[in-house]
């Protein structure tokens, strides 16, 4: 161990430290409600100091494995090298020479193997280039979504009923209205003696309604009482245009992508993974004192006696044969 390190050491007597520790004492003991030591920083006797450092550490590992798998993409003139790997066991995925990783990383990246690439006719299209549409199978036309091939759909203005409500009679049929009539009553004068005599009183009569005929409904206009109007979308026709591909039955071919030719290679899948590890040395007095002392150490005052970094990793480094 170097002489910069120091385990513990006694540094009792040292006035400005003794001084720190009793203004963040007191600052403590403000911060502590409902006693009266408020200042016992000040009231305590300190007989004795000791340097107990610690050293937090750091380590950043950098993980990769590597996978060799095989793929297909459209061939679009790429350049294709002379063709040596034919199989996965033709080749080691730790021998194909990668880009340094500069900083640490999570990533996922996928790199072609030269010499394992081949150009063969489009599978999926026989190398037509485009496949049957499979929304229309070719038809060119798909069953209408608005009225699911009916051709007709449910009149909006009425709900599908075919009539309205008269708006005029509110759907009774009869209209009421107040009239005045008269009437004969018998009355008595003051001698006791019966008269007839002539009355007015008001009552309600009912009259059919002239709109709706008496029947307290109107027949609807947009569909003329039959609750279906043409289906605007397919004019009744109940198929519209395929959407896909403007309609041509056909569409490019998905795996091609309408090159007619694929391009056969193996590829290197490689992965990077990285963990960032804070770990502490301490004395055990620490550990045993402040159990918290890790999650809070970054907010002590500390300063940097050494550091040791290595991001990069070097080929050559990479184990043989591990796939
Ligand atoms: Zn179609
Ligand atoms: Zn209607
Ligand atoms: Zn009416
Ligand atoms: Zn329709
Ligand atoms: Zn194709």
């Amino acid at each position: 161990m170097s002489a910069d390190y120091i385990y513990e050491k006694e540094v009792t007597g040292d006035k400005e430290l003794e001084k720190a520790f009793r203004k963040q004492i007191n600052t403590w003991a403000k911060s502590v409600p409902n006693h009266p030591y408020k200042n016992l920083g000040d009231q305590i006797q300190v007989t004795a100091i000791f340097y107990k450092p610690a050293y937090p550490i750091r380590l950043l590992t950098q993980y990769e494995s590597r996978s060799k798998n095989s793929g297909h993409e459209p061939f679009e003139n790429q350049k294709i090298p002379p063709r040596s790997i034919f199989r996965l066991e033709d080749f080691n995925s730790w021998d194909i020479s990668l880009p340094d990783i500069e900083t640490f990383t999570d990533k996922t990246s996928n790199y072609y193997v030269d010499g394992s690439q081949y150009v063969m006719d489009c599978f999926k299209c026989k190398a037509n280039g485009w496949i049957t549409c499979p929304q229309c199978q070719g038809r060119r036309e798909v069953t209408c979504p608005n009225c699911t091939g009916a051709g007709r759909v449910t009149c909006g203005s009425c709900g599908g009923g075919g009539y309205h409500r008269c708006s005029s009679c509110g759907g009774n049929g009869k209209i009421s209205r107040t009239v005045t009539r008269d009437r004969q009553v018998t009355r008595y004068n003051s001698g006791g003696q019966p008269y007839t005599a002539t009355e007015s009183y008001t009552t309600t009569v009912s009259d059919s309604c002239s709109r709706c005929g008496g029947r307290g409904q109107l027949t609807c206009s947009s569909c003329n009482g039959n609750g279906k109007v043409v289906c605007s979308r397919c004019r009744g026709r109940g198929l519209v245009t395929c959407p896909a591909y403007s309609g041509m039955g056909r569409i490019t071919c998905p795996v091609c992508q309408g090159h007619k030719q694929l391009m056969y290679y193996f590829y290197v899948e490689r992965a990077l993974e990285y963990s960032d590890k804070n770990t502490c040395v301490v004395h055990e007095n620490i550990y045993n004192t402040f159990p918290e002392f890790l999650d809070n150490y970054s907010d002590y005052e500390s300063y940097n006696l050494m550091s040791i970094t290595k991001n990069t990793i070097k080929q050559g480094f990479y184990r043989k044969g591990i796939i």
